[in-house]
Order: structure tokens, then sequence, then C-alpha cells
């Protein structure tokens, strides 16, 4: 199974495609975290994405799609990959479309998680990321046990430098004038799914795996 979950940054999307791929045992690539890592190897890519990425503005496609068209003939994603903040214009969208015949594959469904801007920017503004395995929190609606530390691994919470009130505004802009249309795009295909993404992370898992034709377990 190969879906694409679509959202504007804060919308939770990352959280739940890491959950979802988890669960469906489905390879997770989340384009952002890999230009992160990069940062804190300090490759090649990392050089070329950094100046993008501090001002909120998307990487150039000819970068961001060779990453991704290298991490989708890895073994680990023959059986399927949630796609994480990739394709984010319709460029990226019609090139992962050529890949995927390529490969004799297709992206079966995507899932767009919608949350109100409002929303959008308060959960961005007090947003707190656990270093090691990428956990996200927030100071009001889901702050950690112990400030700072995270509660799955311990590991030490930081501030995203995209973060920061003017960054947020231009990745909320560049979402609604570039990602946006991949909405009319995929349901043109009759492949999206709109899924509400206010509420609990695991009343949203649920109603994901509901929307794509899965049953998830129940955690509480
Ligand atoms: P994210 O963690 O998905 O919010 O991504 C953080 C930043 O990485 C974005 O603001 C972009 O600068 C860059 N980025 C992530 N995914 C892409 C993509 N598909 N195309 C271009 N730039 C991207």
């Amino acid at each position: 199974m190969y879906v694409v979950f679509l959202g504007a940054p804060g919308a939770g999307k990352g959280t739940q495609a890491a959950e979802v791929a988890k669960e469906l045992k489905l390879a997770h690539i989340a384009t952002g975290d890999m230009f992160r890592e990069a940062q804190k190897k300090g490759t090649e890519l990392a050089l070329q994405a950094k100046s993008y990425m501090e001002r909120g503005i998307l990487v150039p496609d000819e970068i961001t799609i060779k990453m991704v068209l290298e991490r989708i003939s890895a073994p680990d994603c023959k059986n399927g990959v949630i796609f994480d903040g990739f394709p984010r214009n319709l460029a990226q969208a019609q090139a992962l479309d050529k890949a995927m015949v390529g490969l004799s594959k297709a992206i079966d469904k995507v899932v767009y998680i919608k949350v109100s801007e409002e929303e959008l920017l308060k959960r961005l503004g007090g947003r707190w990321i656990c270093r090691q395995c990428q956990t996200p929190y927030h100071e009001v609606s889901s702050p950690p046990k112990i400030k700072g530390k995270c509660d799955k691994c311990g590991g030490e919470l930081y501030q995203r430098s995209d973060d920061i009130p003017a960054t947020i505004k231009e990745r909320l802009k560049v979402f609604f004038a570039q990602t946006a249309p991949l909405i009319d795009y995929y349901s043109k295909t009759g492949k999206l799914l709109e899924v509400a993404g206010e509420g609990g992370v695991d009343e949203i898992r649920q109603r994901i795996l509901s929307a794509i034709g899965k049953k998830g377990a129940r955690r509480s």
C-alpha cells in the first residue's frame, strides 16, 4: 500500500504518518526529517537544503525529487510506503506518479488531514520535538511529563528553528499556494480521503485507518 499524507505544517501529519506506518508495517518517508537528518550529519544535501529550510520555503525540486527517488528504490519500500511531506507541489506529484509507474506500483490513497488555519498557528507556536525519536509535544495541549524531556525515550526536546513566527507564516503561505493544489489533483484521481485533524492523537489515527480501510488497535 502506497499512501500520501497531505496536510499543512502543524496538521499532525508527521505524528500520524509515523504511527500509521508502524501499525501497517510500511516504510515512512518524511522529507523534512530526511533534510533535518542531513543537517545533523552535515552532508552535501544539508548544505543544499539549509537556506531554503531556514526561510520556510521549499527546497528545489531537483534536490528533493532525487532524494525521494533514491529512497523509494530501497528494499524496505517494496511492501509499501507512507509519504509524509512529499509531494509538496504539482511537479513533485507528477514525478512521484512517474516513478511509481517505473516500479510497477501506484499511489493507492491520499489522506488529507484538515485543520483550521487558526488552530495551525496555535499548534506551531508552542511545538517542541524530541531530538532522538522526533515525537512532538505542545506547551499547552500535550506537554511532556518532565519539562524538556521526551516521555517515550527520555531524549532532549528542542524547538525547530523554522517554528518561529515569521517562518511559520511563510510555511503556511507556501502550503496554501503550492501544496494545497494537490488536494484538487488527487481528488480528480478519486484517491483523496479527507480526515478531520482536530481531536486526540489516537482518535485521529483511528479516523485515518478507517478512511484507508484498515482497522487499528484501540489504545485508550
Ligand atoms: P517539514 O518537516 O515537512 O515541515 O519540512 C521542513 C522543511 O523542509 C520545509 O519547510 C522545506 O524547506 C523542506 N521540505 C520538506 N519536504 C519538502 C518537499 N517535499 N519539497 C521541498 N522542500 C521540502
